[in-house]
């Protein structure tokens, strides 16, 4: 296969192509064209000489072209889910979500998930990690359709990115590069069912991007039960605690999501136990009305805001996510039941 482009950082794209013995300067424009024009093809580089472009075709491919296979609106709201085709045949759903302050895209750093958390549909069955250049190309597939640009993007869609670390890495770098999309690195929400070798490996890296941890539990019984793979590699108090540290070497504020499941982990009871687990930490917990799947269902607005109480009380600062239904937090939980709907 022809070496992917793509996912090179600007200085790796100016060696490959010194490398073809041309300037060093015909990389810079290339990196423009596919992140910030988002061209899916060398021949749309209007600026290259024509025996370039086809010299370029002929030696490389540029896996950020990632094409449109069907989308779906989310009546009365301006969110779009995208069923999207990336190199080898791979199909992955990506989301684009417009709020009052921009557009953000959701993007899966996996084709399905290894990690089988019970109450999400992503995880039926793991087809293969997503490179950075795919990652990116979601991203502009979504902005080449909308014509609008993402303000924001979220590691949010199926897949577990911190299982493809180097990756999802290499695309926060690469979409946050001023020189390509720009996106600030405080726009960018990273979201894991909670690696602790990973986290803390992450705390290291430099970024400034937001780190949201799938929680959904305040012990490990009830944990167990809902992410059985993620309970299995560490406990809450040891997950709380490594967030802790994370927090404490970037002076991010960490987001706790927790998945309200009716009788399952909104009680009163639990409510208690999670403040107690993140008392005194520099977090936020984000409160997400379950997308039923299965057996479990959505908790009551009413126990939602008994809880949210609970933890306000105690000094916890708690948001409850819009429940928009079939909305935003359908196409970001399940995306797979969503691809049936497009199908
Ligand atoms: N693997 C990562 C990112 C993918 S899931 C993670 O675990 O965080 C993205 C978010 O959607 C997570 O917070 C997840 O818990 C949530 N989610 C999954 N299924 C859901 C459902 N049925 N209803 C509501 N949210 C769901």
């Amino acid at each position: 296969m022809k070496m992917d482009v793509g996912g090179l950082f600007l200085e790796e794209l100016a060696v490959e192509i010194e490398r073809l013995h041309e300037p060093k300067y015909r990389a810079g424009q290339i990196f423009r064209w596919m992140h910030q024009r988002n061209a899916v093809s060398f021949q749309e580089m209007s600026d290259l000489p024509k025996g370039l472009r086809d010299k370029l075709e002929e030696e490389f491919r540029i896996s950020t072209s990632v094409a449109i296979i069907k989308k779906s609106g989310i009546p009365g709201e301006d969110t779009t889910k995208y069923l999207l085709e990336a190199g080898q045949g791979t199909i992955i759903e990506s989301v684009s979500m417009a709020y009052g302050y921009g557009r953000t895209a959701c993007v899966s750093t996996q084709a399905g998930c290894a990690m089988g958390c019970v109450f999400c549909a992503s995880g039926e069955m793991f087809e293969r990690s997503m490179t950075a250049g795919e990652m990116c190309g979601q991203a502009y597939a979504m902005q080449r359709d909308t014509g609008e640009k993402f303000s924001r993007v979220v590691l949010m869609g199926s897949g577990e990115p911190l299982a493809n670390y180097d990756e999802s890495l290499r695309f926060v770098r690469l979409v946050s590069d001023p020189g390509g999309a720009n996106v600030g690195r405080r726009r960018i929400t990273l979201s894991t069912c909670g690696l602790p070798r990973e986290i803390e490996k992450l705390s290291k890296e430099g970024l400034a991007l937001t780190l949201a941890v799938s929680l959904h539990a305040s012990n490990d019984e009830t944990r167990a039960r809902l992410m059985p793979k993620a309970a299995s590699i560490c406990s809450v108090k040891e997950l709380a605690k490594v967030c802790r540290e994370y927090a404490n070497v970037t002076k991010r504020r960490v987001t706790y999501e927790h998945t309200m499941i009716k009788g399952v982990n909104d009680s009163l009871a639990n409510a208690k136990e999670l403040a107690g687990l993140l008392a005194g930490d520099l977090c936020h917990v984000n409160l997400i009305p379950l997308n039923g799947i299965q057996a479990l269902e959505r908790s009551p607005a009413k126990t939602v805001e008994a809880f949210a109480g609970v933890l306000s009380g105690k000094g916890i600062p708690v948001t409850v996510r819009r429940s928009l239904g079939a909305g935003i937090e359908a196409a970001c939980g399940q995306l797979k039941a969503g691809h049936k709907t497009l199908d």
